[in-house]
């Protein structure tokens, strides 16, 4: 049993009585079946684009993707996609279907669907419509294509990387002959568009199961982000690290916040460690400044997936921190919010915290409580709203014109020295003295 929500079942009801069918279909059935909510709840229909405008003549409708037979019907506001049942003809290019077809037939719709688990389709009256088992197969917590595996991969390849996501965010297996269609036809996500791989490798860190399925299918990631390979099986050759890099990035991935940036600066965090490795002559690993190797890399691959530029510059610069020792401090705690702010602050907290309980576990509890305890000074700084920045300073440029000082980039100057003292304690944040210092910078 699925609960629906009632706007999406009314607007199944208003298909209807216009003479069409309707169901729920995809995602939001099997995550219905799981217990799970769904990230949206689509509709697919018997109707013709045509035919779904005048059904809905009075509400608000956005063409979508008329050609595809998709419209966007806002219910009250919340967008509700509802597609025509269609079929997807010949694929020449492993991407797009050549042509789209419509048809009123509903099982031919769920026959182009990528996996079993995706392809049922639900109605409150009517109840599951499951062809090809996909009701079983999420019991049995299995991953298999409808229909043959390579044939469905050649036809799209992203299914390929649609697959490792669902195994990461639903913690199942690839049924066996899936998964051996994975590695054939992997040279294929060399077709995708970085856009559509990126959304995918996003849901899969994000997923519960990530750090299982980043151990089963490394190869397939390494097919489009070969920069982590050298990970794969390195010793670290130190007692502070008892796992290779890559056991210990799957790891840090799973310990970390299921959000996109945090996952992503623990997936990337160590990309530089292999080319930074040195062994001394007692056989001791050392990654010296393999976060500045971290930062390159990581960039290197983000800016081919397309991450947009705010979460590459945000994901680069908590990499590029990442081996600060933190302390109980509030010197250390403000000169690190004026440095990264606070929202890459805690963000770099977070993987500190998720990279230490990724390591030899006798030195955690150490690490760990030092985290925490600078993460208590900055609390404090934050909340006694202390100066970490040049908006705290008791003084501002037209202050510095007052005395006398001239327009132009010594006040700037000025006002980074007086912030330096004052975060350094060595001056008071008080107008006068800030002013008798400024005389002598
Ligand atoms: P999510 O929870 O991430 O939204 P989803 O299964 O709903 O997962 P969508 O990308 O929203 O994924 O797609 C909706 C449905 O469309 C899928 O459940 C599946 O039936 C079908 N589908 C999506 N992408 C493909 C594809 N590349 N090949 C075949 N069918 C697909
Ligand atoms: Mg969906």
């Amino acid at each position: 049993m699925i609960r629906l929500p009632e706007k999406a079942a009314l607007l199944i009801s208003q298909l209807e009585s216009h003479g069409h069918e309707a169901f729920i279909v995809g995602g939001c059935v099997r995550d219905g079946l799981l217990g799970r909510a769904p990230n949206d709840w689509d509709i697919c229909t018997s109707a013709s684009p045509e035919e779904m405008k005048r059904c809905f003549s009075n509400l608000r409708v956005i063409e979508t993707g008329v050609k595809h037979g998709t419209l966007t019907v806002l219910a009250e506001g919340e967008p509700f996609e509802i597609t025509t049942y269609r079929i997807d003809g010949e694929y020449s290019d492993s991407r797009h279907p050549d042509q789209v077809l419509f048809t009123s037939d509903l099982r031919e719709d769920l026959s182009r669907r990528d996996f079993t688990i995706n392809a049922m389709a639900w109605h409150p009256q009517t109840g599951l419509v499951d062809p090809f088992g996909g009701a079983r197969d999420l019991k049995r917590g299995s991953i298999r294509c409808v229909g043959k595996p390579e044939k469905r991969f050649r036809e799209d390849a992203l299914r390929i990387m649609r697959a490792v996501r669902f195994a990461g965010q639903l913690g199942f297996r690839v049924d066996a002959e899936t998964d051996r269609a994975l590695y054939q036809c992997c040279p294929l996500l060399d077709k995708i568009a970085a856009e559509r791989m990126r959304m995918e490798l996003d849901k899969l860190l994000c997923g519960a199961a990530a750090e299982k399925a980043l151990r089963d299918y490394r190869e397939i990631i390494a097919h489009f982000i070969p920069e982590i390979r050298p990970m794969f099986g390195l010793d670290q050759k130190n007692r502070h690290h008892i796992y290779t890099v890559w056991e210990h990035t799957v790891r840090a991935v799973s310990q970390i916040p299921g959000k996109p940036l945090l996952r992503l600066c623990a997936f990337f965090h160590d990309i530089g460690k292999p080319d930074s490795m040195t062994v001394d002559e007692d056989g001791c690993g050392h990654f010296y400044q393999h976060e500045i190797l971290s930062e390159a890399l990581a960039g290197q691959a983000m800016k081919r997936l397309k991450y947009d530029n705010d979460t590459q510059e945000t994901v680069l610069a908590v990499i590029r921190s990442h081996s600060i020792v933190f302390r109980p401090d509030s010197k250390q705690a403000r000169r690190l919010l004026g440095k990264l702010g606070e929202e890459r602050l805690r963000l770099l907290i977070e993987l500190e915290l998720a990279d230490v309980k990724s390591q030899n576990p006798l030195y955690q509890e150490e690490r760990v409580a030092n985290i925490s305890a600078f993460r208590e000074k900055m609390e404090e700084v934050l909340a006694e709203d202390q100066c970490f920045s040049l908006r705290h300073l008791a003084i501002n440029g037209k202050d510095l014109l007052c005395l006398g000082i001239p327009q132009g980039p010594e006040i700037g100057r000025i006002l980074n020295v007086l912030l330096e003292q004052v975060v350094e304690e060595a001056l008071p944040n008080e107008p006068d003295a800030l002013k008798e210092a400024a005389r002598k910078v």
